[in-house]
């Protein structure tokens, strides 16, 4: 959603906010503005639309100055238009101003700010903010900072609803004021230099030591000093934090470990994933980023998927999602196969490349090789300003937010509804119905929901994981769209309990797997109802008839599989092609909560990266 960053140093500001703004491009927005003082009053530059067409208008006509206040707006009174791009001015022009949240009673103060004779220029709650602060600083008789502070504070107190926000002013070059309530802001402590963001992520590349401000605090900000003030305007005690990749330790909330923190958030993140990219009325879903039009996507006679690990396991579902909903043909490959492979390719084949980070060295080679013979590819990322995202022909982003723990989570649940929503626009677009896309769309909009409701059967998986805990080896098996789903399990138990684990078709059992089979070796089934449930249910039997143990995965209310299982993981019912993305959760579980009892590193598994960046 929407960002701030500020910086008063001995740079140049504008290169500075405009690359900060990108790392919070992740969080979805609108627009995007900057504000900077250079001696010549406050430059402003705003845009609607991505931060690249701000940075044209700075190409165009460069703001010098070292301090600086930014934002990426996400409209909630007022259109996505320039003019209510932020910053927004004061009546005096003088002073500019960045808001994150909503001023509650801003058409009360609206109105008596125009009766003063108050003229505005935006149909945002945040420029009458700037407005009464403006008026705050002018009737102050303070002198110097104090008299800005004192303008912020005071105009707080008359200002309900949420908020965080930067402010500068041109009589107070190199200073910049900014305040929270209810919406996050940090100081970033620089060597000369500070800086103010609404996210870590932000600094990452600047600093990585940052003040967490407590809410209701207002401070102020100098090249070489910041002051954090109380609400009532005394000195408030702060504390340095040291920052990894753009995060602090508390940023895990109320979870122990990351993994959980985000497995806990796919409730949030599934929803980031097709939130503005479903289309009701159409039946389908709409992906502006893939820079195709209509033509060039009915063209597409074949679809190439490449990714590494989870990525890859991503687009072995976005398969059968496709040629299910689009009757395309789709191949998969590693990313490192097919880039020193001669694979043949089918001339109308668009490629996609698949990669949480979109600095994966295997999937970015693959990527290159694509481009070489001539193919469009294009990317599914998650951070927004990779080498993947960037030389990729289009793309979708998953908005995701960083995902910190190592083991992929909620990366591959957003690359699944990416996925969902491609087969979607390409169904609709050849011989899908309209009804068959309705319940889809349904599906997609229920799914937040019944995460919520999944994520509640945490203490049972957590129970069978002390339970199976000693095992040496697992089986993880599945069918169609859920054999990825158990390849996904499998590796995600390999990752964090370093506990041997294979994935398979449900159907290989029999060809082999089958004499792995004994009471020591738990077998995971994915066994929902769908087009194969009565064959996982053989499979269930064919295990059990050897002595194995089967931890199922079923809906709440299938007595079948509870009556025959040892263990089920209970997941609500969707629909056949959605369910995937909900069987994959109490496998992520399973295997967080195996790793804390086995007392694994889960955020930080041995011998792994998060973000593998070398071949
Ligand atoms: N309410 C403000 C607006 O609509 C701020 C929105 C945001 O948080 O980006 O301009």
């Amino acid at each position: 959603m929407c960002g701030i960053v500020a910086y008063v140093g001995p740079r140049d500001a504008q290169p500075i906010l405009l690359d900060a703004l990108g790392r919070l491009e992740y969080r979805g927005y609108d627009s995007a503005g900057l504000a900077i003082l250079n001696g010549h009053g406050v430059q402003v530059r705003k845009k609607s639309g991505r931060i690249e067409e701000l940075a044209k208008a700075c190409r165009a006509k460069p703001v010098e100055g070292r301090s600086g206040i930014s934002h990426t707006r996400w409209a909630t009174h007022g259109a996505p238009t320039d003019a209510n791009a932020h910053p927004h001015l004061d009546a005096s022009g003088k002073l500019a101003l960045v808001h994150n949240g909503v001023i509650e009673n801003y058409l009360e103060l609206k109105d008596r700010l125009a009766k003063a004779g108050h003229k505005f220029a935006s149909d945002t709650d945040t420029e009458i903010l700037a407005h009464l602060v403006g008026d705050c600083f002018s009737q102050n008789q303070e002198k110097g900072e104090v008299r800005l502070i004192e303008a912020v504070r005071k105009a707080l107190k008359q200002v309900q609803g949420t908020l965080g926000i930067a402010v500068i002013h041109s009589d107070l070059p190199g200073l910049v004021v900014g305040a929270r309530r209810g919406s996050p802001l940090v100081i970033g402590v620089g060597n000369g230099e500070n800086f103010l963001a609404s996210d870590t992520q932000a600094l990452a590349p600047y600093t990585n030591r940052v003040v967490i401000l407590q809410d209701q605090e207002i401070v102020a900000l100098h090249a070489d000093r910041f002051e954090v003030a109380s609400p009532l305007g005394q000195k408030a005690d702060v504390r340095v934090e040291e920052i990894e990749n753009g995060v602090t330790a508390s940023d895990k909330g109320p979870h122990p470990h990351f993994m959980l923190k985000e497995i806990h958030e796919q409730a949030e993140t599934v929803r980031n994933a097709f939130r503005g990219r479903l289309d009701a009325d159409e039946a389908t879903a709409k992906l502006g980023g893939l820079n195709l039009s209509s033509e060039d996507l009915r063209r597409v006679e074949r679809i190439f998927v490449l990714g590494c690990g989870t990525a890859l396991h991503a687009g072995m579902v976005g398969k059968y999602l496709i040629e299910t909903l689009a009757k395309i043909p789709v191949d998969t490959q590693h990313a490192s196969e097919f880039r020193y492979g001669d694979s043949p390719v089918h001339e109308k084949t668009l490629f996609f490349a698949v990669s949480q980070s979109g600095e994966t060295a295997d999937t970015l080679g693959a990527l290159r090789e694509a481009k070489r013979r001539g193919f469009r590819c294009l990317g599914i990322c998650n951070n927004v300003s990779s080498t993947i995202a960037r030389e990729s022909d289009g793309g979708v982003y998953m908005h995701a937010g960083p995902e910190i723990g190592v083991a992929a989570t909620k990366s591959f649940t957003s690359q699944v509804v990416i996925f969902t929503l491609l087969g979607l626009l390409l169904g609709r677009q050849r011989s899908l119905s309209a009804a068959h896309g309705r319940e889809i769309l349904e599906a997609l909009d229920k799914l937040p929901d019944q995460i919520l409701a999944l994520l509640q059967e945490s203490a049972s998986i957590q129970r069978a994981a002390t339970a199976y805990a000693k095992a040496r080896s697992m089986l993880f098996l599945g069918r169609l769209a859920n054999f990825p789903i158990a390849l996904e399990g499998a590796l995600k138990m390999k990752e964090v309990t370093y506990i041997h684990a294979e994935g398979y078709p449900s159907a290989e059992l029999k060809h082999g797997v089958i004499a792995l089979i004994d009471k020591e070796t738990p077998s995971v089934l994915i066994a929902t109802q769908d087009g194969v449930y009565d064959k996982n249910l053989g499979s269930l039997q064919e295990i059990k008839a050897r002595g194995g143990p089967v931890l199922a995965v079923a809906h709440g209310d299938d007595a079948k599989v509870a009556g025959l299982a040892d263990v089920v993981f209970r997941v609500p019912r969707t629909h056949e092609l959605v369910q995937p993305i909900l069987n994959v959760i109490p496998l992520q579980l399973f295997s967080y909560h195996m790793a804390v009892t086995l007392g694994r590193d889960v955020d930080k598994p041995r011998n792994l990266a998060k973000s593998v960046t070398v071949e």
